[in-house]
């Protein structure tokens, strides 16, 4: 066994842990028991000696395998799973120490997951694949075989980090060397690295052909090199994982770089798009506009908010749908209860495919199917002509009177299976009756003697007497006859009963005829399930073979879905249809932060106020970069991500939270927000955001968007005001994009009087009867004075620090030189702060009060005791 079990271990890469199957138990050994005990808090024993040392071991139950395998993959490791191949009985034919054949036959990871309780439904569980080209390019391969999508796209070296933030793989596929620079920036992804010979091109496009049964490749789109070698890479490492099995993926899809608005990682997390920068789904954008009734309409909307479009063209066709249906108040009531009973299709079609499903796949295909067509019904009144053509192409995919094969496939599954099959198919019981006669028959059978044997009980005990005879069953006898201990003695030897087992207080027996109904029932039983076994596999294969097509309807059902979703929450959030433009304005009136927002409205705290932005890197007399001023808590960050949230939207193809937008498309976004603390990568805080924003001068062009916030505030004030006004320099000579620029450098609103397209808008406050209050209002014009002060005195410093910064700052506001107040101002002569007050009377009388000692009436009394002091 151990020679076995070895030659197992080396089949499998040295990182994964060896799940070796051992009748109702899957073990470890080795070194993978030590990993996994530690991993899963469970027992580590010793078994046996190897070489001298005993074996390190632990096991789990192979029942609930799937709980621990799924604690497994998410601490990041992969599990490699040694069944057994062959019946133990075959294995003591050929001799008493044989050892029952075991093989691999699945390396669960990260990326190659397709069960349902190893995956979060509404997120993608993507695989990729990064390849070099010998040009220096590089190419990005994806598929998730949980719904079977697979392509590729050709990358710039540059853009690298930005498609990897955009696509979020569950496992990324490297060559070594990149393993190493790549893992410390890719939280929450597994890297693993591949061999060089696995990138390869020619023997990619060989495994590419193979898989899809094609001669060639150019028929699915125009591949480079790296994209060809990163596709056959990932495809490679699927028929590995799945044991040379690989998953019936979709046809590789070609993605033109630069078809999406490309968003830099630090935008990207800073504006919480769609995780928080804690990493959760909730308090995101996603999580507050997403109205999807399905999974697959989940993940589809995350899909297109982490990748917006950069096409006009595209972005027109999904407004259209979404507009259609934000008039169309009933159809989309209609449409979204139909589709809330869509189910899962693409996820259903490829644990079908991985022969991994069940009967209620099935049975979630055809409900998906049969929704689809009532769903084309419903629309079918209004008549084509009058729908967007992205709706009329929805339609079209999910219309089953086009495609004669997939109505007859589902007419068959509706009529075949019952209404609700068990998960799995092992013991049948999920064809319906009146499907297969031969089945019906089998089953008639099985029934019939079942009613003989009950029938028996009734025969026997008249026939000896006994009233209290009865026949039971259970999985070790099968059928038996049982008596009690006294009545058993008086039926020993009597014909037809022959004994079986004597109980403490019961005798059991049988008889022929028992045993003959036994054996009829069990034969009729094993020949139904299998039966039914031959019944879903033949619906399997016909599902396979109009694979194609139900991953067609199913990405329909999940676009209507997205559309629906986008339309009901612009109802419910007065969200309008963003203006699209070649320009390079981005005008918003009425501009809300749907995040901020729905947090105010939840809690009934305060109204968000609207906001305007205009800006345009197109006019002559146009202002393309505005500096945002204010005192803390103002709005000033809500502001300005609110405009790159609108514009994200808008890309997306959603409608957008404001009045009124009109946006010429961007190509790229850039952010940098905030001086969070950026430990991940080992970088101060100033270094990584002087690196952000080199990388922002760097690339930014005239039809991007730059939200910088607060840039210079991780150094000294005269570095960070120096960096912060040439930043704006440049943005506004150099790179000549929109841009807004939130600063609490005060001495920088001075710039908008020296460069032309440069302006000054600022967030309100008011002095309330001695109060500060936020108006949380853009206006043009510079602040007018800091509140800092102010802010400060109503976050609890001491009175005494309070009064001193408001001399100091007046003294410096006064001067006109910050530099020549500070060198007069007696800093370190000053007086010291007052000493603190002394403690009043309540509160040296409060802390003499010990409350677990008081009465109720006692505690009254000094309450009011205490209040008298006051
Ligand atoms: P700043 O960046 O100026 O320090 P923030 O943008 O962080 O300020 O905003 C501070 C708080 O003010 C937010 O958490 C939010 O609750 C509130 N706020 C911001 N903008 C608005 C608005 N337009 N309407 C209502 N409340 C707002």
């Amino acid at each position: 066994m151990m020679a076995q079990f070895l030659s197992l271990r080396a089949q499998v890469p040295a990182e994964a842990l060896l799940f070796y199957r051992m009748g109702d138990f899957y073990e470890l050994f080795f070194d993978d028991a030590v990993r996994a005990a530690a991993a899963l808090d469970i027992t580590l024993t010793k078994r046996g000696e190897h070489q001298g040392e005993p074996i390190a071991m632990c096991g789990v139950p192979v029942h609930n395998a799937q709980i621990y395998l799924s604690r497994l993959i998410r601490a990041g490791f992969k599990v490699a799973i040694g069944e057994q191949v062959e019946d133990p009985a075959e294995a003591k034919k050929r001799g008493s120490k044989s050892v029952v054949e075991r093989a691999i036959t699945r390396i669960v990871t990260p990326g190659t997951l397709s069960e349902d309780d190893l995956l979060d439904a509404r997120k993608s569980n993507r695989l990729a694949a990064l390849a070099r080209g010998a040009a220096g390019d590089m190419a990005l391969a994806f598929a998730d075989i949980s719904d079977g999508s697979f392509g590729s796209i050709r990358l710039e070296p540059g853009d690298m980090e930005a498609e990897l933030a955009a696509l979020q793989p569950a496992e990324l596929l490297v060559l070594d060397d990149d393993a190493r620079t790549l893992a410390p920036i890719l939280a929450g992804t597994t890297i693993t690295a591949r061999p060089k010979a696995k990138f390869e091109a020619g023997s990619a496009e060989r495994r590419l052909n193979t898989h899809f049964g094609t001669l060639s490749l150019e028929g699915f789109g125009d591949f480079s090199k790296a994209e060809l070698g990163a596709l056959g890479c990932l495809l490679d490492y699927l028929e590995l994982s799945q044991a040379g099995a690989a998953p019936k993926l979709a046809p590789p899809r070609h993605f033109e770089a630069g078809g999406w608005l490309a968003i830099d990682p630090a935008a990207r997390a800073s504006l919480e798009i769609d995780r928080t920068l804690q990493g959760q789904r909730k308090g995101s954008l996603l999580d507050a506009i997403d109205r999807t009734v399905t999974a697959p309409g989940a993940r589809l909307l995350a899909e297109q908010l982490s990748r917006p479009s950069a096409s006009r063209a595209g972005i027109e066709a999904r407004l259209d749908a979404v507009a259609f249906l934000h008039e169309q108040a009933g159809l989309r009531d209609a449409l979204r209860d139909s589709l809330k009973s869509a189910g899962d299709p693409a996820r259903a079609l490829s644990r079908l495919c991985l022969e991994r499903g069940g009967p209620r796949d099935l049975l979630a295909l055809a409900r998906a199917l049969k929704e689809g067509e009532r769903i084309n019904a419903a629309f079918a009144r209004l008549g084509r002509d009058s729908l967007p053509a992205a709706i009329s192409g929805a339609l079209e995919a999910i219309s089953l009177a086009a495609r004669p094969e997939l109505a007859s496939l589902v007419d068959q599954l509706s009529r075949a299976l019952v209404e609700e099959p068990p998960l799995l198919t092992r013991d049948g019981g999920f064809v319906a009756q009146g499907w297969d006669p031969a089945l019906d028959e089998l089953r008639t059978l099985k029934d019939q003697s079942r009613r003989v044997v009950a029938g028996l009980q009734k025969t026997y005990a008249d026939q000896t007497g006994i009233t209290g005879l009865k026949v039971k069953h259970n999985n070790v006898l099968g059928y038996f006859i049982e008596v009690s201990a006294r009545h058993g003695e008086t039926m020993m030897g009597v014909e037809p009963f022959i004994h079986r087992q004597t109980m403490a207080n019961a005798v059991r027996f049988t008889t022929t005829e028992l045993g003959e109904l036994e054996s009829k029932i069990a034969s009729a039983g094993s020949r139904a399930v299998a039966l039914e076994l031959e019944i879903f596999a033949q619906f399997c294969g016909r599902v396979e073979g109009l694979a194609d097509a139900i991953r067609a309807a199913g990405e329909a059902l999940a676009a209507l879905d997205v559309w629906a979703a986008a339309a009901h929450w612009a109802v419910e959030t007065g969200a309008c249809r963003p203006e699209i433009t070649d320009g390079a304005e981005l005008f918003i009136e009425g501009g809300r932060h749907p995040v901020v927002e729905q947090a105010l409205t939840r809690t009934g705290e305060a109204r968000f106020t609207p906001n305007d932005c205009q800006l345009d890197a197109d006019g002559k007399a146009a202002r393309r970069l505005l500096l945002v001023t204010g005192p803390n808590m103002a709005g000033k960050s809500t502001f300005l991500r609110q405009c790159a949230i609108i514009v994200i939207m808008a890309q997306a193809g959603l409608f957008v939270p404001a009045r009124t937008v009109r946006l010429g498309l961007v190509d790229r976004l850039f952010s940098r927000v905030g001086a969070a603390d950026d430990l991940a990568r080992g970088r101060s805080t100033f270094m990584a955001e002087m690196i952000e924003t080199a990388a922002i001068l760097n690339q930014a062009t005239p039809k991007s968007l730059v939200i910088l916030d607060e840039i210079g505030r991780g150094t000294s004030t005269w570095d960070g005001l120096s960096i912060a006004w040439a930043t704006v320099e440049h943005l506004h000579a150099v790179n000549r994009c929109r841009a807004l620029f939130a600063t609490h450098y005060h001495e920088l609103t001075r710039l908008a009087d020296e460069l032309d397209a440069t302006g000054n808008v600022s967030l309100k406050a008011r002095e309330w009867k001695g109060e500060l209050v936020f108006l949380h209002e853009v206006g043009s014009g510079p602040a007018d004075r800091s509140y800092g002060v102010e802010v400060a005195r109503r976050a609890g410093l001491p009175h005494a620090a309070v009064r001193r910064a408001q001399s100091i700052l007046s003294k410096l506001e006064s001067d006109g030189s910050p530099a020549a107040a500070l060198a007069e101002l007696p800093l370190f002569s000053a007086q010291a702060p007052a000493a603190p007050p002394k403690p009043s009377k309540a509160l040296e009388r409060l802390k003499s009060i010990d409350p677990d000692a008081l009465s109720p009436r006692e505690a009254l009394d000094a309450l009011y005791a205490l209040k008298n002091l006051t």
